[in-house]
């Protein structure tokens, strides 16, 4: 299907003539409608499309109570609030994940220990995060990477061993289901994101559900200033006073995104549906390529698959995963490398005394995944491309 002189980066016509994305938002004229009819209401932000798209959510997820805010980082910053995370604090989170999951308790004053991951799935490894409790840790965050749950049975028997709650970063996995149950309802804070490339968007936008009532309106202050009493309830008293009671922020979500996300929320079963048809092709058409193994998928979970990362073993090729990066970006295909762990970035190095060493299973594999297209708009043909693309990449290059 090609020679060894083809490829794209060293001056072969690429497989694609335009860019495939490695992501991209799915957004059709539904969605513009519904965010068109609150741009002409009286409503622009906390009107009535926050409550509908709580409660849309909410009901979605199984879960009693969802709270909106603009964007993943004020979901996990809201939920780490709503636990009362302080100063000398400690909060077990894996370093295999964008850094805002552990940016969230630093931003309480706590402390982020890192856990090292499952070598097969890059999921948080619940043998390690038992080791790492202390009479400090407050919470443990867990990261359903790439859209796959965690072991949350594991994960649950040790928070109510040491009764400490369990916060899951869901901001890939929403549409995922584990042993049925689905996602947004598997720990006691569960938190997404609906940032463009995430599995439905609203621009920016995020959103914590939980079954603890108090959490909700805790957290539903904390986006509003933590000021005390809110409009309606100022009506009600014939009143204008408030006061704040706490330091809280504005991470209110404006009523024209809020019709985006409900809008966007009624696609999850189907978009879910063909992300796994996406990955299943991708597994099939990689199950004789030595150089690449897909990250492995657990029994008793539904993958809601924001991400298709492999592993490439460059034993057998003569390139590193810097230069299959190079080169199917070359070939146009948006690849990507999700995520440098967090325990590497200067911040924490210099601010938490973190090294290169401590984590080596995600060290190791934070050296050969890649991040292959995937999303819900994507065509057959685009599937076809990146599989074409990825063959030609390693015909050159293996040894
Ligand atoms: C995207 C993401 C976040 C942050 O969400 P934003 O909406 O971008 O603030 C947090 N954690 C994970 C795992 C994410 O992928």
């Amino acid at each position: 299907m090609s020679d060894k002189s083809s490829i794209a980066l060293h001056g072969g016509s690429p497989i694609r003539k335009t860019r495939l994305p490695y992501s991209r938002q799915s957004v059709n004229d539904g969605d513009i409608q519904a965010v068109t009819e609150v741009l002409k209401s009286d409503w622009l932000t906390t009107g009535p499309k926050i409550n509908e798209f709580e409660e849309a959510f909410a009901f979605f997820v199984s879960e009693k109570e969802a709270v909106a805010v603009n964007s993943g980082t004020a979901a996990l910053h809201a939920a780490m609030f709503a636990l009362q995370i302080t100063d000398g604090d400690e909060v077990i989170v894996p370093t295999m994940t964008f850094a805002a999951t552990a940016n969230a308790v630093v931003f309480q004053n706590g402390t982020p220990v890192f856990v090292d991951c499952e070598p097969d799935t890059l999921l948080i490894d619940p043998e390690k995060v038992e080791d790492l409790i202390t009479k400090k840790t407050k919470a443990i965050i867990s990261v359903d990477y790439a859209g796959q749950p965690c072991n949350y049975d594991a994960l649950r028997s040790i928070a109510d061993r040491h009764s400490i709650p369990l916060v899951s970063d869901a901001c890939h996995s929403l549409g995922g289901t584990y042993k049925g149950q689905p996602v947004g309802s598997l720990a006691d804070l569960n938190v997404f994101s609906f940032h463009a490339v995430k599995p439905i968007t609203t621009g920016e936008g995020g959103m914590i559900t939980t079954n603890n009532v108090h959490f909700a309106q805790v957290m539903r202050k904390f986006r509003n200033h933590c000021i005390t009493s809110d409009h309606r309830e100022r009506h009600n008293a014939g009143s204008w006073f408030y006061e704040m009671s706490n330091l809280g922020y504005n991470y209110r979500l404006t009523d024209f995104q809020c019709a985006l996300g409900i809008s966007q929320l009624s696609k999850v079963p189907t978009w879910t549906v063909r992300r796994q048809e996406i990955a299943n092709i991708y597994n099939t058409a990689f199950e004789n390529i030595d150089a690449i193994t897909p990250l492995a998928v657990r029994k008793g979970v539904s993958h809601a698959y924001h991400l298709y990362v492999v592993k490439l073993n460059t034993n057998v090729l003569t390139a590193t995963r810097d230069d299959i990066f190079k080169a199917l970006n070359a070939e146009n295909i948006g690849v990507n490398v999700h995520y440098i762990p967090v325990h590497l970035h200067p911040f924490y190095r210099e601010h938490f005394d973190t090294k290169q060493g401590m984590f080596p299973v995600a060290e190791t594999a934070y050296e050969q995944i890649i991040s292959l297209p995937i999303f819900s708009g994507m065509s057959d043909d685009d599937v076809s491309d990146v599989i074409e693309a990825v063959k030609k990449v390693y015909n050159y290059y293996r040894k």
